[in-house]
């Protein structure tokens, strides 16, 4: 009887989960531009179900590409046929979601509550929820969360607010999570909020930051997506929204914004990872960040974080055609990159996202740039593609130390100019 319970467990786990057994991720270095188009254009192929994790970019053409056991060895043809060189970066993509999912499952209650909640695992959306109270509690004189919307699905978008009081000050934004997979993002941004606690009143650059700003910080961005992630489908990418009509589900919320919408970069195909959406601010998850933004008037820094693939951009990526202050931000990406670098050695590019990697319409911080907001940065963290989105936990403290002082150099800027 216990062994049949077990067994019907399981099925019902693996019918209710994506299960990602044999599919494999693989490492593309096409020979010229043709050949990079050539293997792109398959992702239209829509019974081929690739997924791209990282698209060619303007320094090198690499490839990485998930591809589904069931197109496997026809991929793999394709590719040998046309001469285009490959190798396995992921053998098996279950293996590592089964370690992961794995070590979710083993952490301890004491490990899911704020008092000894670990910083170095990957949590939930209700621990991370939680995890917000107790920061409250914990640091009252400092930290306020603050409820800027709601989700397609009904779930609250919180925000962190760490003020030491005032009103109308400046501040600054960092928001992870945007898409859903990249589970590096959220996880330093828990670990930033917890550091500005500690180091208020201790260290001289959060206590002066704070003395004249404020920091708001929107750890996960994107919540439907980030809990289906957890329950459903570890490499989902876009919100969960749906509308009459409409053949597949989300839109990509960093299309989304009225940047350039609609142009090079995104998709108006709602099957599509890049699908652009209905119209401007569809997903709620995005107006909330816009009406966040337009209602508060004085934010001096808006700073995303993405994975992967470690690079640090600025505008534009709608358009490319550089910024007025162009020089400046790349002055200090490049500075808060050599920051970021003197703690492990970790190695990344700065440049617009046009020329740093691609076209792309509808992005957070070409938006928000065109609102004013000077110093709109967007960080690809870890790694450069050995594990990609399924990046091991034991990398999430190292990861969110190195972005830290590049994200403190950001700030430095903004608190002094
Ligand atoms: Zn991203």
């Amino acid at each position: 009887m216990r062994t049949l319970l077990i067994f019907l467990a399981l099925l019902v786990a693996v019918y209710a989960q994506r299960g990602f057994e044999g599919d494999q991720v693989l490492r593309i270095t096409p020979r010229d531009e043709e050949q990079a188009r050539l293997v792109m254009s398959l992702e239209d192929q829509e019974h081929l179900q690739l997924d791209i994790w990282r698209s060619p970019m303007k320094s090198d053409l690499i490839i990485d590409i998930h591809v589904p056991d069931s197109s496997l060895q026809s991929f793999k043809v394709f590719l040998e046929h046309n001469g285009i060189q490959y190798s396995v970066m992921i053998e098996d993509l279950q293996v590592l979601i089964d370690d992961e999912k794995a070590e979710l499952e083993q952490m301890t209650m004491m490990e899911r509550t704020a008092s000894s909640f670990s910083y170095g695992k990957y949590h939930t959306l209700d621990e991370v929820y939680s995890w917000m109270d107790s920061l409250a509690i914990e640091y009252p004189e400092l930290v306020e969360k603050q409820q800027i919307g709601t989700s397609f699905e009904g779930r609250p978008l919180y925000v962190l607010k760490f003020s030491t009081g005032g009103t109308g000050r400046p501040a600054i934004w960092i928001d992870g999570g945007i898409h859903a997979r990249e589970w590096v993002s959220p996880a330093s941004a828990i670990w930033m909020a917890k550091k500005i606690c500690t180091d208020y009143g201790q260290e001289p650059f959060i206590t002066s930051l704070l003395r004249k700003m404020d920091i708001y910080m929107e750890i996960v961005m994107n919540p439907d997506g980030y809990v289906y992630t957890h329950t459903k489908n570890r490499m989902w990418r876009k919100t969960r929204s749906t509308a009459p009509g409409r053949k597949c589900v989300g839109v990509d919320a960093n299309r989304n914004f009225d940047a350039g919408f609609g142009g090079p970069g995104t998709s108006n195909n709602p099957c599509m990872e890049t699908y652009h959406g209905p119209h401007p601010n569809s997903e709620p998850e995005v107006a909330a960040i816009v009406n966040f933004v337009r209602s508060h008037r004085n934010i001096k820094s808006f700073i995303t974080i993405h994975s992967y693939s470690q690079l640090l951009m600025f505008p534009f990526g709608y358009k490319c055609v550089h910024p007025a202050n162009y020089q400046e931000l790349e002055a200090l990406a490049k500075s808060a990159v050599s920051s970021l670098t003197s703690l492990y050695g970790t190695r990344y590019k700065v440049g617009s996202i046009c020329d740093a990697i691609y076209q792309a319409s509808g992005g957070s911080i070409d938006w928000t740039y065109n609102e004013g907001i000077k110093y709109s940065f967007a960080f690809e963290l870890r790694d450069t593609g050995r594990y990609g989105f399924m990046l091991p936990s034991r990398q999430i403290l190292p990861t969110a130390e190195e972005t830290w002082l590049a994200m403190r150099t950001i700030m430095e800027n903004s608190r002094d100019n």
